[in-house]
């Protein structure tokens, strides 16, 4: 059956805990061990099948119990019945039906979309409006406190390919930031190097080390002090002569409204966890470029299934030239939960052409990484 008025009538859920191969520091706290996922199956009458991710962190966007119980409770009876065809509508009732929870909301948005996808027999990304590119540069994030499997991390990136490094700064001391730009310098040069505090510096410390790191002339610096010092950002910015960027300051289009109507940033780093689905997502982006803003594809600790959903947002939205972050899948989750690997070719994640996302979960997986579940028999 290829009608998208056929019913919605599955609804299935898995909570996961993912094993990770190292642990990762920022400015707002720390991963280590695992990190938490939520997926969501969404079956037509057909037999039809979509899925979609939530990838929570609890310091940055909510926790994984929470967006759980957004899709469990409040968000299953607005689509369990409606008709394939009504995403538009899901979303706009989803919208009001629980507050906040954007990780619940972008998964959902991403399971109509791949089922809406596959039963059309088109990719995601001709269905948010076309593709404006085939492949993206990857960026990969440098955060682990022991700067020597970061080396290694680096060694390894160099020989994939990978041109683009985030260094994550803010989450120890200012001299350790400072040894590994030093580093970074003379021993990558082929890299090209972006700074992300996370929020990590407070108001007294910010001017004088954003300054000093902007002596290294990265790419840009992100998101050094909290996400709602909005005048502190504004002031940062005036001070150096590169790219400030806003991240936790800008999770939907309505924050991007006021960050650009108050001079927070040069530019925003756009996750669909954040703006809770994909089509908000290029709404971001949209805003972001008519105030004459970049942006870049950036992600939660997700595994190759956000990842997809992410991939196809940016194929279809030129207004994201910054390239992506999608290196969870590759470089930090023990093991991804997708059938096939997510594809990543010398340094660009490459986007897919088959139906819907283009690569599903194994569900084998699902069910052995499991902590929570619901799942119809
Ligand atoms: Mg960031």
């Amino acid at each position: 059956m290829t009608d998208l008025n056929q019913t919605i009538t599955g609804f299935d859920l898995w909570h996961l805990e993912l094993p990770v191969t190292s642990r990762r520091d920022h400015g707002i706290g720390s991963v280590e061990g695992s990190c938490e996922v939520v997926i969501l199956r969404l079956t037509s009458e057909s037999g039809s099948e979509g899925f979609g991710e939530a990838s929570p962190w609890s310091v940055f966007t909510g926790t994984p119990e929470a967006t759980y119980a957004a899709l469990d409770r409040y968000i299953r009876p607005l689509v369990v019945g409606s008709r394939v065809a009504d995403r538009a509508e899901i979303m706009a009732k989803a919208a009001f039906a629980v507050a906040h929870c954007t990780e619940a909301k972008a998964a959902l948005d991403t399971a109509l979309l791949d089922l809406t996808g596959r039963i059309s027999g088109v990719p995601v990304w001709a269905l948010l409006g076309g593709k404006c590119r085939d492949s993206i540069p990857l960026s990969c994030s440098i955060a682990n406190p022991d700067f020597t499997q970061d080396i290694a991390l680096l060694e390894q990136l160099r020989e994939d390919g990978v041109r683009i490094v985030k260094l994550k700064t803010g989450f120890k001391d200012h001299a350790f930031d400072i040894m590994r730009l030093e580093h970074l310098a003379q021993h990558c040069p082929e890299f090209s190097v972006r700074v992300d505090y996370n929020q990590g510096l407070s108001i007294e410390d910010a001017p004088a080390q954003v300054r000093d790191v902007a002596q290294f002339n990265p790419d840009f610096i992100e998101q050094p002090v909290r996400a709602h010092h909005y005048d502190m950002m504004a002031k940062l910015r005036g001070q150096i002569d590169l790219p400030l960027l806003a991240d936790e300051s800008v999770f939907g289009p309505e924050d991007m409204e006021r960050a650009a109507r108050e001079g927070i940033c040069d530019g925003v780093s756009i996750k669909i966890m954040k703006s809770g689905g994909l089509s908000r997502g290029q709404t971001v982006a949209r805003i972001a470029a008519a105030h004459g803003l970049s942006a870049y594809g950036g992600d939660m600790f997700e595994a190759g299934l956000a990842h997809l959903a992410g991939t196809h947002m940016i194929a279809a939205t030129p207004e994201i030239k910054l390239g992506c972050e999608f290196y969870q899948a590759s470089y930090f989750l023990k093991e991804d939960i997708l059938e096939d690997p997510f594809v990543v070719q010398n340094g660009r994640v490459i986007v897919p052409d088959t139906p819907g996302l283009g690569g599903r979960p194994d569900m084998s997986k699902l069910n052995h990484y499991a902590v929570t579940k619901e799942v119809a028999a």
